[in-house]
């Protein structure tokens, strides 16, 4: 399939953009006179990078708004893990659906995701069209009988076939150190080396994290992630919240990915992620939305304006997290974090892209596109989503929406 886009904006040019068959822009020019599968009119319209969310439990979609406004662990224990409970393959896989129907109408077009039943997972964004990495989860509770069940279901998915290769990675991943025993972890670590996968990681969440492995173990959660080999440029951490110094200096040794998820931070007291001071200093950062049990939603659009304010206040500098800077952690660095030659409108690059609306007062004026898409817009401004050279959303309509929204509704309704 080959979509020529006509008379779009890309930087501050009018030009047109045509998709290969092999899923790759192949030329970027004025007036292309080629012939295409589809053509689309461009006229007011902007073309844009897609975005990545490197780190989100995509099938808690369905527990969204229940038990809003409580404690962490009440909120955990009286609403989140008696229903996760009741979760099979159906709804896993409706669930994922319904979050990826979501990312797609809000501009993302892949996602790092650690939850449960990975084969549903796997189909479900198999279908959709979109990128994913998709995680087995370690997490043993100490419990030996656990540890030992982790370790075989690990090869189980090492095993499973994955229906879109092209599209889908597999990633390890450790809950947490305050979930995961060592010898699990150092297993993790092993297994991801042994299959070049990489290593996704909540760490220094909370205060309470970063005191309880003080408690525990005598040093930090990076310090300790360290000490049983699990950083390294293989690894994703998510949230790094609360750093001291000394982490910060092993998050750069060892060339560590961060992802940032402002949104679930703020609405659980977390913290604020220091991001100017780990930009600064050359970390990788890339942002994430976290499970819409702790966001509400997957948007990275709203995710965008969280991560600039929230950098602004954590370090009282107006000029912190720039919309440049975060524009950029949620394109071209989610791209990379994923191991994606995309992230950037240009030849030869996969054809992951935005075309957006510039008659969509959100977007009026248009003094700076990448301003606008951090601290103005929302999804009421994405038109059309590419994803592979392939179209997920055309003039905001999806395919097979109805039937999603249908399904989601009937499991929520048990769910209640
Ligand atoms: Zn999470």
């Amino acid at each position: 399939m080959t979509i020529l886009i006509k008379n779009v904006l890309l930087g501050q040019n009018h030009l047109d953009v045509f998709i290969g068959g092999d899923g790759r822009f192949s030329r970027i020019a004025p007036n292309l006179d080629l012939a295409a599968d589809t053509i689309i009119d461009g006229t007011d319209k902007a073309i844009l990078p897609a975005f990545y969310n490197l780190h989100t439990h995509a099938a808690m979609s369905l527990l969204r708004g229940l038990g809003d406004d409580k404690e962490l662990f009440s909120w955990l224990s009286q609403d989140i893990w008696p229903r996760e409970e009741t979760f099979d393959d159906e709804i896993i896989y409706w669930g994922t659906k319904l979050a990826a129907l979501e990312m797609i109408r809000s501009g993302t077009v892949g996602f790092s995701d650690m939850y449960f039943e990975q084969k549903a997972i796997m189909q479900a964004i198999c279908e959709m069209g979109m990128r994913a990495a998709v995680s087995f989860v370690e997490m043993d509770l100490f419990e030996p009988d656990k540890t030992k069940a982790k370790k075989e279901d690990t090869e189980k998915f090492l095993t499973l076939e994955n229906p879109c290769p092209e599209r889908i990675s597999k990633f390890l991943a450790v809950h947490a150190v305050y979930t995961t025993s060592e010898e699990l972890i150092r297993f993790a670590v092993e297994t991801a080396e042994r299959h070049n996968m990489k290593l996704h990681i909540h760490a220094c969440e909370t205060r309470k994290e970063v005191d309880d492995c003080l408690a525990a173990h005598g040093c930090t959660p990076i310090a300790y992630l360290e000490k049983l080999g699990a950083l390294s440029p293989r690894t994703i951490l998510a949230h790094a919240v609360h750093l001291d110094d000394r982490d910060i200096e092993i998050i750069l040794k060892h060339g560590v990915t961060l992802c940032t998820n402002p949104a679930s931070n703020l609405k659980l007291c977390s913290g604020a992620f220091m991001f100017k001071k780990l930009w600064d200093k050359g970390a990788f950062i890339t942002l994430g939305t976290d499970g819409s049990a702790s966001n509400n939603n997957v948007s990275m659009l709203d995710e965008m304006k969280l991560a600039a304010l929230s950098a602004k206040i954590q370090s009282g500098d107006p000029t912190a997290g720039s919309a440049g800077q975060i524009f950029q952690a949620a394109t071209k660095n989610g791209a990379a974090a994923l191991g994606l030659d995309a992230g950037v409108i240009a030849e030869g690059k996969l054809a992951d892209c935005l075309l957006v609306d510039l008659n969509n007062p959100l977007l009026v004026p248009n003094y700076n596109l990448i301003s606008n898409m951090v601290y103005s817009a929302d999804s009421s401004v994405i038109d059309t989503v590419i994803c592979n050279g392939r179209l997920l959303m055309l003039g905001k309509k999806i395919d097979g929406e109805e039937e999603i929204l249908r399904q989601a509704k009937k499991i929520a309704a048990k769910l209640a």
